[in-house]
């Protein structure tokens, strides 16, 4: 079949609708999806069709059977988890990704992917405050990103032992010991499951889940070996922030790599308001974030940054003979994530920093910790609602008296469709919880969900 533009036009004009359509209708439409997931694969689960249908064809259907299934993640009344939602120049971009279909693995092959992003990468580095000679990779996530930086500490700390992971595996290593927060995320367990390390040693948190340097400390001293210390920026239910200098201070005197998971509250760093809740952040070795998160690029993009080049390549390069000729020079792409072959995923990254700028990044940043703080100060004067955590950044926890009380609220809220907000569990109790993670929540939506809420107790 010869390449038709044409039948490309007429399929991305299709696409262009329907999206501008589903935007539009974000401001309207109720938060949650109207069908389950069951009832959406009877749509999709036909017959296999016996022959070709042309490509405009096959869009209007996808749209059409997908719309009561979808969520309205992008909406400024979505709370639930961390979830971003889409710049219009990060979403815009991240079109350009698919349309040019660049596989960003080698400079020389895809040269514009791979320098957009780099460009993206040291302005990462610039506005979190974090070593200018770090290598950054973009990741599928979060827990890829934490996958690298433990990776790459995985490496680091065998190789100081005098063992290289490379050549022979973790069957005979040093025992490499992981301590971690007790309120630790899931998600870096499960990346050290997949760099077999196994579960994190955890070490005593405070009341708002923050682990105890005290505590560290004495743990540390327990431990022979390569040590590896697992911190946290932004913790799930709290948004607080590890003690970070001093831990590093810690974990450094007794040769640990320190790798901090900032899925959400790594961002915080752009703002000098989080100063003192972040000093000492630069001295970490590895850290982990999102852009799908509070960046609001579409997904997917995590960021893994890792100050050492040498251990992030050695950890994730599949050419280091190549990496000693180019020691000082720019990696590869695909030299610093899991993946070999990848989409150009940091190119929405660098769209979302060039259309906000340094301004618009701390504006972003900030105006997500006022909406929290502004959410949790009206939702604290409902009668019989107690606002849980101190709200240090963007998230909120709620409970409503009995635990039994609190699922129902939140059951409430989810079936009234106004807003959306997730429950959970969290120091002992059930909670609905909010995270303030779109870049559009405005004032309107605060109050519209304060409403929501006051709707969900009644
Ligand atoms: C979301 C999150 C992760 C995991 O990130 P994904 O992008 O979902 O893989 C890790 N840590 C924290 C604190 C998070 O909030």
């Amino acid at each position: 079949m010869p390449f038709d533009p044409a039948e490309y036009t007429a399929a991305l004009e299709r696409a262009h609708a329907h999206a501008t359509d589903w935007l539009a209708s974000i401001p309207t439409r109720p938060v949650r999806p109207t069908a389950s997931a069951d009832e959406l694969l009877a749509r999709f689960k036909t017959e296999l069709p016996d022959g070709p249908t042309d490509a405009a064809g096959v869009i209007d259907e996808l749209a059409a059977e997908a719309e009561p299934g979808l969520m309205a993640i992008p909406s400024g009344r979505f709370f639930g988890w961390v979830m971003g939602g889409g710049l219009p120049a990060a979403l815009a971009a991240d079109w350009l990704v698919s349309a040019w279909d660049q596989n960003n693995g080698l400079r020389f092959a895809t040269p514009a992917a791979a320098a957009i992003e780099e460009a993206a990468g040291a302005w990462l580095l610039e506005l979190l405050g974090l070593p200018s000679t770090s290598d950054v990779g973009f990741t599928t996530g979060g827990t890829t990103a934490n996958m690298v930086g433990l990776g790459a500490g995985r490496g680091a700390v065998l190789s100081a032992a005098g063992w290289d992971v490379n050549v022979g595996g973790l069957q005979g290593a040093p025992k490499v010991t992981v301590l971690a927060g007790a309120e630790v995320h899931s998600s870096v367990e499960l990346a050290l499951r997949y760099l077999g390390l196994g579960a994190p040693q955890h070490v005593p948190a405070d009341g708002q889940g923050r682990i105890r340097p005290d505590q560290l400390a004495l743990a540390l001293a327990e431990v022979d070996g390569p040590v590896i210390v697992a911190l946290q920026a932004g913790n799930l239910h709290s948004g607080a922030f590890d003690p970070i200098g001093e831990c590093v201070e810690i974990a450094h005197e007794n040769g640990a790599w320190v790798h901090v998971d900032g899925a959400f509250g790594l961002w915080a760093a752009v703002s000098p308001r989080w100063d003192a809740d972040l000093d000492g952040l630069a001295g970490a070795d590895s850290w982990a974030t999102d852009a799908h998160k509070t960046l609001n690029v579409p997904y997917d993009c995590g960021v893994a940054i890792v100050s050492s080049p040498e251990a992030i390549r050695n950890a994730f390069s599949v050419h280091t003979s190549y990496f000693i000729q180019q020691e000082s020079g720019p990696a590869d792409p695909f030299d610093l994530v899991p993946e070999l072959s990848r989409r150009a995923r940091g190119i929405p990254v660098w769209a979302a920093l060039r259309s906000l700028g340094r301004s618009g990044v701390i504006d972003l940043v900030e105006g997500l910790a006022q909406r929290a703080r502004e959410l949790a100060a009206a939702l604290g004067q409902l009668p019989g609602v107690e606002v849980l955590n101190d709200v240090a950044f963007t998230q909120v926890c709620l409970a409503f008296g009995s635990d039994e009380r609190t699922r129902e609220v939140t059951a409430n809220v989810i079936a009234d469709g106004g807003v959306w907000m997730s429950g959970s569990r969290w120091a002992g109790r059930d909670v609905l919880r909010i995270s303030v993670s779109n870049w559009s929540t405005d004032a309107a939506d605060v109050a519209a969900s304060v409403d929501a809420v006051r709707r969900a107790m009644r």
